[in-house]
């Protein structure tokens, strides 16, 4: 190791930078705008077979209403008929009373298929308002959707940018704490997320457990850039003038 007290301050930079750069990282990834866009894409997805099914539903309805019209339309239409040549009187005494009786027979058919139409009629509205509902339901969650997803990005590219500002200094910082010291800083952090602790008021920095007299004691004679560890949590213990040794 080279002769530099120095270097371990910038070390202790360094680990406060990588902990600003860990942070942002942290709350890139758990920026609540995930969740919401997940479950936003997946009330989207039942909402698009909501559009289909409630679609496919009016569609049908009202083909049954073209149709219930239609059957009560060619009753109208055999009665007139039937009225017309009842009226011109034409035929036997048994023909004209045939074509009364079928006109009777006419007007109740007439009467069971436009209540038929009626209550199918009504089916089609009930079934128009859910299209109609599902549609408006699907634009609104798009919209919300959208405006998320943009929302997301803003928050993405102000960290981003933030990270980028931070992690400018590092390069310069790697330089003057040196391979070997960040070397072993690497191998420590990989495992125990934070590698360099201070040595305060007697305490490690990192896990916060008191040293002992003798450790102290041992820390006191060390030579001023000599790389300390914790006992405790294995980290390496930086002195600053606060140390109290
Ligand atoms: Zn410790």
């Amino acid at each position: 190791m080279k002769a530099d007290p120095t270097r371990q301050l910038r070390l202790l930079e360094l680990q406060s930078l990588d902990t600003t750069l860990t942070q942002l990282n942290h709350r890139a990834k758990s920026l609540p705008e995930h969740a919401e866009i997940a479950s936003l894409r997946t009330a989207l997805e039942e909402l698009d077979s909501a559009v289909v099914r409630t679609s496919t539903e009016r569609g049908d309805l009202q083909r049954e209403v073209r149709k219930a019209d239609n059957d009560v339309q060619l009753v109208r239409d055999r009665a007139e008929r039937d009225r017309k040549r009842l009226e011109a009187g034409v035929g036997s005494a048994k023909d004209l009373q045939g074509l009364q009786h079928e006109l009777e027979s006419l007007a109740r058919r007439q009467a069971v298929l436009e209540d038929a139409e009626l209550e199918v009629m009504e089916r089609a509205e009930t079934a128009e308002s859910a299209a109609e509902q599902a549609q408006e339901q699907h634009m609104q969650t798009e919209q919300r959707l959208a405006e998320l997803q943009s929302r997301r990005e803003a928050l993405i590219a102000d960290l981003e940018s933030q990270r980028a500002e931070v992690a400018s200094g590092r390069a310069e910082l790697v330089e003057a704490v040196g391979a070997d010291l960040v070397a072993l800083y690497d191998r420590i952090r990989a495992h125990s997320g934070t590698a360099a602790a201070a040595l305060v008021r007697r305490s490690c920095g990192g896990c916060n457990m008191e040293l002992g007299a003798v450790e102290l004691g041992r820390i006191a004679e060390a030579d001023d850039d000599e790389v300390l560890r914790c006992e405790d949590c294995g980290r390496i213990l930086v002195r600053t003038p606060e140390s109290g040794v």
